[in-house]
């Protein structure tokens, strides 16, 4: 009996010392809502009509043109990109998963429609997300992202919704368009820069217009955006540019006349 009981006693101490270290360590791992902002909102600003497309100028490469997407690959295979084509317009294929491009990138400015669709459905970050990876690291499946998302009065973490550098910069507004309507990004993207040693030398720079409105001005990145955990840099020099399939339920999103223009020595 008295055997008995220290054996109880035992697997009681150890019980708790495994739940206790248990619990610990739930505490310590980095939670997504750690890196969330909701405050300050950015004032809702209603862009200028839509005038139609605005066709890439004459050094720029089409990227898509509605045609095809020759310049896109699965990111999932390497093979050809699995989204669907109609009437010009790219939709996300959730079961294709995201996409990039063939070409790698250092300094560009980037031209891009997307549309969330009519008949959207869910909320927050499940509400019409996508995303712009303005670079993407091939290898680890990561990069910089300038987030799309239905913002039109969908609320969710400022530093989550459109226009924002996923839980880094806040944009400046919110010009958001309702579903239906097509959505303009024009992107100025400074590459980091690193040293030999892999130490990072000058920060990647982001400079954002929305439906033709200032969204980002010239903001330093703190590194890859995470959904998880603080921002990191891991030295590159050149990368492909990656469209995310976010996997929400419902109609997806569109995209249409994607065109770049490399920058400086690129
Ligand atoms: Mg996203």
């Amino acid at each position: 009996m008295i055997r008995h009981r220290s054996l109880l006693i035992r697997f009681s101490v150890l019980t708790f010392l495994a739940f206790s270290t248990l619990s610990s360590v739930a505490q310590d791992r980095p939670r997504p809502e750690e890196t969330e902002v909701w405050e300050p909102v950015p004032p809702v600003v209603t862009p200028g009509a839509y005038a139609g497309l605005m066709a890439p100028p004459s050094d720029a490469i089409v990227l898509f043109d509605g045609t095809h997407l020759d310049e896109w690959v699965s990111t999932r295979t390497g093979e050809a990109a699995g989204w669907v084509i109609n009437d010009g317009v790219v939709s996300v294929v959730q079961a294709a998963g995201g996409i990039h491009t063939r070409r790698h990138f250092r300094d560009y400015q980037l031209h891009l429609e997307w549309m969330v669709p009519i008949g959207v459905i869910g909320s927050g970050q499940s509400r019409g997300n996508s995303g712009l990876f303005m670079a993407w690291d091939l290898e680890r499946g990561q990069g910089y992202e300038l987030q799309i998302l239905d913002s039109y009065e969908n609320e969710t973490y400022v530093n989550g919704m459109a226009g924002a550098t996923y839980k880094q910069s806040i944009p400046l507004v919110n010009p958001m368009r309702p579903p239906g309507q097509w959505q303009t990004y024009d992107v100025i993207w400074r590459a980091p820069r690193f040293e030999e040693d892999g130490t990072l030398a000058q920060p990647a720079r982001v400079t954002a217009f929305f439906n033709g409105i200032l969204i980002q001005d010239n903001v330093a990145m703190e590194g890859e955006t995470y959904y998880i955990g603080r921002p990191a840099y891991i030295p590159f020099e050149r990368a492909p540019i990656h469209l995310q399939a976010h996997g929400d339920p419902g109609p997806t999103l569109s995209f249409r006349n994607i065109w770049i223009r490399p920058l400086g020595q690129d």
